[in-house]
């Protein structure tokens, strides 16, 4: 096919980020140097043509590594001091899927869930039978404590005192410690969407509890007659209002802007029930969304051959940087 659009990515490193009084400049700016390398990493394969599908993954393999960041190194704990991954990836083209939940040893958990898509018959696997379909394909693995950062542990620690306490879900009024998961978007030069996203999940979570970034159409959807959709917010909520599905079905099939489909359903439909969060969109056109509802949402979005990158943590501080 020959090339028909100027190649997007946009990324997350998840919403409700950490109340801006508590915020070190050292950390905010750590978290804008994350977003950038990402949108870097997803870039260089946009920029030799490659596709949105591999752009998606490449963005996410950055995110999971940075320990910043709630993916891979530096995943939440679960209430039992053990940490259970959930990705998911979509191919906006085929609506090929993969997703993977509650694994704890693939480096990668984007490249279970892409494996999943590519090599197995199925969509969705979970727990010991994904984690041996991880084994048996030989993807790089990694001992449970690589995973482990002091941040989390604290977060851990700090939200299980909380519970004994009794305090209410919204004590302090910090909701980092219940959000993070990072995601990417992307549209190529061939006129393709993708999504990818890759959580931990949130802080002291139940084990086996399941959010909706793995769930195909909830936390991640692709389709070329719609958008690219990668979400992050309190998962419960966004899984049952299929809010992936739901912006671009808004967008096939109600004839709405990108922009307004994603600001209903974030704005409209979830923030009047609780449902804090957010997404980052792109559809065929190259329109791109990220809305959010609560304090902050990482963010960023690059459009090859402008030269320049943005990121954003708060609302109104975008910054713009070099590629
Ligand atoms: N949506 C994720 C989950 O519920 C968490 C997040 O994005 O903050 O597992």
């Amino acid at each position: 096919m020959s090339a028909i659009a100027v190649p997007v990515l946009v990324i997350h490193g998840g919403a409700g980020v950490m109340d801006r009084k508590k915020m070190t400049r050292e950390h905010e700016e750590a978290c804008h140097v994350g977003l950038a390398q990402a949108l870097r990493a997803g870039l260089a394969v946009l920029a030799r043509n490659g596709t949105a599908l591999d752009a998606v993954t490449e963005a996410v393999k950055a995110l999971e590594d940075d320990p910043l960041f709630n993916a891979g190194r530096g995943a939440v704990f679960t209430a039992a001091g053990t940490h259970e991954m959930d990705a998911a990836i979509m191919d906006g083209n085929d609506q090929r899927a993969g997703a993977v939940a509650g694994i704890c040893g693939p480096r990668h958990p984007i490249l279970a869930a892409r494996a999943v898509m590519e090599q197995s018959d199925h969509v969705f696997l979970a727990g010991e039978g994904a984690a041996r379909f991880c084994r048996d394909i030989g993807l790089e693995h990694q001992e449970p404590a690589w995973f482990d950062t002091e941040r989390r542990r604290a977060a851990l620690t700090e939200e299980l005192a909380r519970r004994q306490k009794g305090d209410g879900d919204d004590g302090d009024g910090d909701e980092s410690r219940k959000h993070g998961t990072v995601g990417a978007v992307a549209l190529d030069a061939h006129g393709n969407l993708a999504a990818a996203t890759s959580t931990g999940g949130m802080t002291a979570k139940a084990v086996g509890r399941v959010g909706d970034s793995p769930v195909i159409g909830a936390g991640t959807w692709a389709d070329n007659t719609g958008c690219a959709v990668s979400a992050t917010g309190h998962g419960e909520y966004f899984i049952r209002y299929a809010v992936g599905h739901e912006v671009s079905a808004r967008v096939r099939l109600a004839g709405q802007t990108l922009e307004d489909a994603a600001a209903a359903v974030i704005q409209e439909d979830l923030a009047p029930i609780g449902g804090s969060g957010g997404l980052v969109a792109v559809d065929r056109h190259g329109n791109i969304a990220l809305p959010f509802n609560c304090s902050g949402m990482y963010r960023g979005f690059a459009k090859l051959g402008t030269g320049t990158l943005h990121t954003g943590i708060y609302a109104g501080d975008e910054r713009k940087v070099p590629v």
